[in-house]
């Protein structure tokens, strides 16, 4: 009987294996996922929005979209996965707001967890003994998460310059903006994670707890687990803000103050700057949101033609408080810097509106149908010592001018950042940010068509490998694994460690295409 029976359960097995397979082969719906009991809910329809992202380049349709009402949902779908086995080609990409560039949140054919439905308790500051934090679900947006943290009068430290990115997303990252001079990327600033593994299990990790899992996840790019709950740090938030955009003829003087200002304790609270080549009517354009100090100065200065460098600073402070304070700080802070003296430009705005200005923008182009267009952006991280060699290999020579997009270039303190962590960076101790944030017009043929732009970010990237600069990928795309293993360099073998620990099966976002599950 005992013998019947076992025969009996390897026949169902047997059954069901063929099942999946015939359902995987004729008709890509996973029909095992329907039977899986959870909260949520799968979709197998409607798939096409986890087909898009803000890169608007890749489309890669899913079979199933699991909108998860809680993360036994999620470790439930992985675990199902996981128990398929290395036979079944069944991927998970993780979705947060879909803000990838490359189609990082998606997955051919795979199941793509939305992550914005992950419901769980709700954000919750908590209070510690030696610090405080706010706990919110890994789908929760950045820009939810400070309205929460401003009703107790505290802040997250260290952003993005655009606040509606999920947790999950930017931690998978980095999170950069102009405060990780001081506090470091985002993911230095993270108390605790609950991660869902590529083998279906929950586990709570932090610096004293599942440290490996911890730093893997953190900067991992979604290739360790899926993060569920994030305990962010939080300190005391400032209401108003002092927005200051002076502009600089010479890169030198224009980086080393940027290095100086990033230097001491005692200096600005955000600190960022942009490239201008060849923009008309440049001052013009600020009036609206700056006032120039010095307007008769301010209406004769002409930048066209020319190349022009922007620092752009923040000084918080508290409304009524140190009203008079902040203008003398700021006046004390400016007389150490040499910018052109009549492109002083101020602006007072509330903190709100200081750190989600990106989104008066993207209201803007979205009202025009200019926001849903490619994005061919390209991130780089250059070392201190290089950044003058690529400015000058760059701008004027490779970009011609910047009307497609704004290019950012700021530097950060390396020591901010955390070396356990998966994300890679130069090897300096300061290293800058250059974002090429460039938008495509559909159709064209010009220099602001798809193909022009990408072009030129080919002759940005073979530039900086011909002339050995250092440089590294943030926000990385690769499409081999020899140039993955070249990006990681000596941390590769670490990496291959911790995927095999947390992911063997190659589960987890395949649109990073690192790794491919084996078949
Ligand atoms: P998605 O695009 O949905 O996912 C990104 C990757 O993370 C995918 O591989 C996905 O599978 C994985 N992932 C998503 N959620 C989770 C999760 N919960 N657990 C594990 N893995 C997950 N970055 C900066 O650092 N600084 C900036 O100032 C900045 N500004 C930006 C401005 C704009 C307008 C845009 C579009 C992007 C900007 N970024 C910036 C880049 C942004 O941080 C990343 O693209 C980020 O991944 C987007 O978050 P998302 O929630 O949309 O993630």
């Amino acid at each position: 009987q005992t013998n019947m029976l076992l025969i009996r359960s390897f026949m169902i097995l047997f059954l069901s294996c063929i099942a999946v397979r015939m359902n995987l082969c004729f008709t890509g719906i996973p029909f095992s996922l329907r039977m899986l009991y959870i909260n949520g809910h799968f979709e197998f329809d409607k798939v096409e929005f986890a087909a898009r992202d803000f890169g608007n380049r890749y489309q890669y349709y899913p079979a199933a979209i699991l909108h998860p009402s809680s993360v036994s949902d999620i470790a439930m779908t992985i675990k199902h996965i996981w128990k398929m086995g290395p036979g079944s080609e069944l991927t998970v990409a993780a979705r947060g707001h879909g803000h990838s560039l490359h189609g990082q949140a998606q997955a051919h054919q795979g199941v793509v967890i939305n992550m914005e439905s992950l419901q769980g308790p709700q954000m919750q500051v908590v209070h510690n003994r030696s610090f405080t934090y706010i706990d919110v679900s890994g789908g929760e947006l950045w820009i939810n998460i400070l309205q929460e943290s401003l009703k107790y009068g505290l802040t997250p430290k260290s952003w993005t310059d655009y606040l509606h990115l999920t947790v999950g997303g930017t931690l998978s990252n980095a999170g950069i903006s102009g405060q990780a001079f001081r506090h470091g990327p985002q993911i230095s600033n993270v108390h605790q994670l609950e991660v869902v593994t590529g083998k279906g299990d929950v586990v709570n990790c932090s610096e004293e707890q599942n440290s490996d899992l911890f730093y893997s996840v953190l900067g991992g790019l979604g290739q360790f687990g899926i993060i569920t709950r994030a305990k962010i740090l939080l300190e005391p938030a400032p209401t108003m803000v002092k927005w200051i955009r002076v502009l600089y003829f010479d890169f030198t003087t224009f980086t080393r103050e940027q290095e100086l200002l990033i230097s001491g304790e005692n200096t600005f609270d955000y600190i960022e700057g942009f490239v201008i080549i060849n923009r008309t009517g440049l001052l013009n354009n600020w009036r609206s949101s700056f006032d120039p100090q010095d307007p008769v100065q301010a209406s004769q200065f002409k930048s066209e033609g020319k190349i022009l460098y922007c620092l752009e600073l923040a000084k918080y402070f508290h409304h009524n408080k140190d009203n008079n304070n902040v203008d003398q700080e700021v006046k004390r802070l400016l007389s150490r810097l040499s910018y052109i003296p009549s492109t002083l430009f101020i602006s007072e705005v509330t903190y709100v509106e200081f750190l989600d200005r990106v989104q008066v923008s993207a209201v803007k182009l979205q009202s025009k149908g200019l926001w849903e267009v490619p994005h061919p952006w390209l991130n780089l991280l250059i070392p201190k010592s290089k950044i003058k060699e690529f400015a000058e290999g760059v701008f004027g020579n490779i970009l011609k001018e910047t009307s497609n997009g704004p290019v950012l270039i700021y530097p950060v303190n390396k020591s901010k950042w955390d070396n356990r962590t998966s994300v890679v960076i130069p090897e300096e101790d300061i290293f800058y940010l250059v974002a090429f944030l460039t938008s495509a017009v559909p159709c064209s043929r010009g220099n602001d068509s798809l193909e022009y732009i990408l072009t030129q970010n080919t002759r940005i990237l073979e530039f900086c490998k011909t002339a050995n600069l250092g440089a590294k990928q943030y926000l990385p795309h690769y499409t081999t694994r020899k140039e993955w293993q070249a990006h990681f360099g000596p941390m590769w073998e670490t990496y291959v460690e911790r995927k095999m620990a947390y992911d063997p099966l190659a589960i987890l976002a395949p649109g990073q295409r690192i790794f491919k599950k084996a078949k």
